[in-house]
């Protein structure tokens, strides 16, 4: 029987903002000394108003666009209520029905495309430490990371492989780093990942499974294929397909390699949303998107394509946009309509680090592949070594043959390893002949 995955990505990113979500504390909480970055606010004290960081929503919105999103006109936040040690005030602000921006798309290389549900914006929760005190198991609680802003985006279930979805965050992750909204610096938490999984066998569906907060991309492709085996042996055992009701949530354990069942999922309608009354709702003026639109870097695909037009292999443009090497980029970039430069050929010599960045790139290109078409002697002393060794050649070119210009100009080009400008070699080689 035909089996196929459906799986689907939550990805949690923590915005890199000054200030909180709906306060004044710093948002930056790493390494801080455990609740000294909070206030009546993100500590959810009676009374306490939150005020939206516009910032943060222009951040999230940022991303939307990114990820080919429309903006939504009218969007609000809403109170996800659930009671949890780790959220001081019993509910957390989200959006429910009016995110920021929904039904975008991210292009995999196979030209697959993997659909975008929405993007929104909510608050970080605190964080749980647990730990031995006076011989005493406990939990502690940090506030320090509550109420940071956190963007999170729902992808459709379009992937069928731990492959496509390993690319699919790669790309994320990507764009995110390049639109500088966050590090998403996964050992810090930064983007964090949730995998949604069934399958569908012979037109049967197991139950959905979502495995949570996963820190990195090898884990979520090797849960993903854990489950996927799991799933398989689960429904020939006991034949049970998907319900309303027995989606669950499962972690991973990266040392044994397995996911281990954690709780039955709330349904949406346990969390009892209702529209936040503290913050009204937003009308996101079309100025506003065109200003963000603008800000947007040049993003990886757009990138690597104009590297590639320019005359750089695909593989080396994808190599020196993931390493975000921009100085080589801009280098490159500005010796494009340089003669005595072959694009193709320095951007190689960069990314095996045999050209360096830092100092005069040209002049290092050009005592590199030696032969520079500045150095008129070489080429000559070249040509007439071809020409020397093709003395038939030459007597027909002579006798009228004039198209066999092309195969000298050829061997010269080999020569030099392509770093000679073919014009200036077409104009000396007809001089010589
Ligand atoms: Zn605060």
């Amino acid at each position: 029987m035909k089996t196929t995955p459906i799986i689907g990505l939550e990805v949690h990113v923590e915005l890199e903002t000054k200030s909180k979500m709906f306060c004044g504390c710093p948002a930056n909480h790493f390494g801080k000394k455990p609740n000294t970055q909070t206030c009546p606010v993100c500590l959810g004290l009676p009374g306490a108003l939150p005020v939206p960081n516009n910032k943060a929503i222009e951040s999230c919105i940022k991303i939307g666009l990114a990820l080919n999103c429309s903006v939504n006109r009218l969007s609000k936040f809403d109170r996800k209520q659930y009671f949890y040690p780790d959220l001081t005030k019993g509910y957390q602000i989200s959006q429910y029905d009016q995110p920021f921006c929904s039904d975008g798309s991210v292009l995999l290389d196979s030209g697959k495309k993997i659909g975008i549900e929405r993007v929104h914006l909510e608050e970080d929760t605190g964080k749980l430490q647990h730990t031995e005190l006076n011989g005493e198991r406990v939990t502690l609680i940090d506030f320090n990371r509550g109420g940071v802003p956190l963007v999170e985006i729902v992808s459709r279930p379009d992937m069928e492989s731990s492959a496509e979805a390993k690319e699919y965050l790669k790309k994320i992750h990507e764009i995110i780093r390049v639109l500088g909204v966050s590090n998403a610096d996964m050992e810090k938490g930064q983007m964090r990942l949730e995998p949604t999984i069934n399958l569908n066998i012979g037109g049967k569906y197991t139950p959905i499974v979502e495995i949570k907060n996963i820190n990195s991309f090898n884990y979520a492709s090797q849960a993903i294929e854990y489950e996927i085996k799991r799933q398989v042996e689960e429904f020939e055992k006991t034949g049970v397909e998907k319900s309303t009701t027995n989606k669950t949530t499962r972690g991973y354990d990266p040392i044994k390699k397995v996911t281990f069942l954690q709780r039955a999922k709330e349904e949406a309608k346990d969390y009892r949303y209702f529209p936040e009354p503290d913050i009204p709702p937003f009308i996101i003026e079309e100025d506003l998107v065109e200003k963000l639109r603008l800000e947007i870097p040049l993003l990886p695909e757009q990138a690597i394509e104009n590297l590639v037009s320019l005359g750089v292999e695909k593989k080396d443009a994808k190599i020196l946009i993931s390493n975000q090497n921009r100085v080589a980029i801009e280098r490159l970039k500005s010796l494009a309509d340089d003669p005595e430069v072959n694009l193709k050929k320095m951007a190689s010599l960069i990314v095996n680090g045999k050209l360096s960045t830092t100092g005069d790139v040209k002049a290092e290109y050009l005592s590199l592949t030696k032969v520079g078409t500045t150095d008129r002697g070489e080429l000559e002393k070249v040509i007439r070594e071809i020409m020397a060794s093709n003395p038939a050649l030459v007597d027909q070119y002579r006798q009228g043959k004039v198209n066999l210009a092309g195969f000298f100009v050829g061997q010269a080009m080999k020569a030099t390893h392509g770093s000679a400008n073919p014009q200036t070699l077409t104009k000396l080689i007809t001089e010589l002949l």
